[in-house]
């Protein structure tokens, strides 16, 4: 009949994907064999048995990051609140009230404040997400940990080596997870021997907002465990591999990635490079624009969750202050706490003297013109319009002076994190809007990003032209 028939090419149609989809999918198959394609962010889920849920758990599938607007409740008993966003134009309270603004930094169950690890050498910055992760194995809260570690060093070396996600039971396990390069990495690939593994009871898993994502979808499937903990860190532009990474410190910084421990993208307007022993900071405007697109995965380009809004604290350095002349390795960082688990961890690491804990973070300047001038002049924004990208950037001297007009007269602290957010989800959104058009794009992003494009929209004539072309 014709309900026979109606039955089974529906059942068909819905137990197809499931049954292709139960077994494990090789990382060798990446990108292309991956549910999410080109935009797959190698979060490791599909490298598991729990590839069966990644329909409804993936950050890049379906509704993708829309999902956070819902899952906030879930995971932290309520959304943010969407009716807070600072613009500096409109800015009438204190600075420091800014670090209670949720609609951009999601849920917070204190103000964002500042902190350094204690005494942790070899860490990328001062080591606050070792801390932590330590404290809470030491002081027996934890079974184990899962982490990002570089796989071929196990006593400080910070070569180059590829990243993979263990499962740390040791304090000497968890410190390979430090200083470990910005290249995408399959944080979720150990989900089956967590499962496999009934000694596990609690647990602490650390990662990207995108893995986290795609963990809170499956946390209730992991039946083992009674009791879990999530430590973020905010996250924009990683590369896709270490070889892209490398090659940008080769091609785009100019130097031997032989010799690099560690970089970052700075408050300063300068990328800051650390080898064994020296310092290099090179000002953004000196690369050259081509570099951006091998140098920043397409998952990172469509993303939008920087502020990691699941995870139960977030580690971030985007808005702490930075000292003229200041290292990544001594500065401070950002510390959200959006839960009572958060809150616990925190308090666990300054209790064991591992962390150190300083102001409530304050933000001063203008961050929206910056951000609509970084996207007018976006190389991966030039070529979705194909206007031409430069092939080198700007000489030394020149980079330099703009580098120190841009810090004098740029935003500062929370406000230089506000122009960040607001520039990415502004470029991601024209990313999205290019590859999927209109009606995908508008369904995959949470709420609060509506806000800044519309925002933008409406006091930027430029910006404007850009979406409609
Ligand atoms: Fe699978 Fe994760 Fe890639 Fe999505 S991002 S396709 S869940 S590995
Ligand atoms: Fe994942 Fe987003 Fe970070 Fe890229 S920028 S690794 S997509 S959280």
């Amino acid at each position: 009949t014709l309900s026979t028939l109606v039955f089974v090419n529906s059942f068909s149609f819905r137990s197809i994907p499931t049954r292709a989809l139960s077994k494990p999918i090789d990382p060798a198959g990446w990108p292309d064999r991956f549910p999410a394609k080109e935009h797959c962010s190698k979060c490791g889920l599909c490298e598991t048995s729990f590839v069966s849920n990644v329909t409804d758990a993936c950050a890049f599938l379906g509704p993708g990051m829309a999902r956070i607007d819902e899952m906030e409740s879930i995971v932290h008993g309520r959304r943010r609140n969407l009716d807070d966003m600072v613009w500096s134009k409109k800015m009438s309270r204190s600075s420091s009230a800014g670090a209670e603004e949720e609609a951009r930094f999601g849920v917070l169950q204190q103000p964002i404040r500042l902190a350094k690890g204690n005494d942790m050498d070899n860490a990328q910055w001062t080591g606050v997400v070792t801390s932590i992760a330590l404290a809470m194995l030491e002081s027996d809260q934890v079974d184990a940990v899962i982490c990002i570690a570089n796989t071929d060093r196990d006593n400080g070396d910070t070569s180059w080596a590829s990243s993979e996600p263990i499962v740390a039971r040791t304090a000497q396990e968890v410190l390979r997870g430090r200083g470990v390069k910005p290249a995408l990495a399959p944080s979720l690939r150990v989900l089956d021997e967590i499962q496999n593994d009934p000694s596990i009871r609690r647990l602490l898993f650390c990662g990207v907002g995108c893995a986290i994502q795609a963990f809170r979808a499956i946390q209730s499937d992991l039946t083992n465990l009674e009791q879990v903990y999530v430590l973020g860190t905010n996250c924009a532009d990683n590369s896709p591999t270490v070889e892209a990474a490398q090659n940008f410190i080769k091609e785009g910084v100019k130097m031997d990635a032989s010799t690099v421990k560690g970089y970052e993208f700075m408050q300063d307007f300068k990328v800051h490079v650390k080898t064994a022993d020296s310092y290099v900071t090179k000002p953004y405007f000196t690369l050259p624009g081509t570099i951006a697109d091998s140098s920043i995965a397409m998952s990172c380009r469509a993303c939008f969750d920087y502020t990691n809004a699941l995870a139960d604290v977030v580690v971030g350095y985007m808005g702490a202050p930075l000292e003229a002349d200041a290292r990544m390795d001594g500065s401070f960082q950002t510390l959200t706490v959006r839960n009572e688990r958060g809150a616990q961890m925190v308090q666990t690491a300054v209790d064991s003297s591992r962390l150190i804990l300083g102001e409530v973070a304050t933000g001063k300047g203008s961050h929206e013109q910056l951000a609509v001038a970084t996207i007018t002049s976006d190389a991966l924004v030039a070529s979705m319009v194909n206007q031409t990208v430069p092939k080198v950037g700007m000489p030394g001297w020149m980079g330099e002076l703009m580098a120190f007009g841009m810090r004098q007269f740029g935003p500062k602290g929370l406000n230089f994190a506000r122009y960040s957010i607001d520039y990415h989800v502004l470029r991601n959104y024209l990313h999205i809007l290019d590859t999927w058009g209109q009606e995908r794009a508008d369904s995959f992003i949470p709420q609060y990003t509506r806000y800044i494009v519309d925002y933008y929209k409406e006091i930027d004539t430029e910006f404007a032209t850009l979406i409609s072309a």
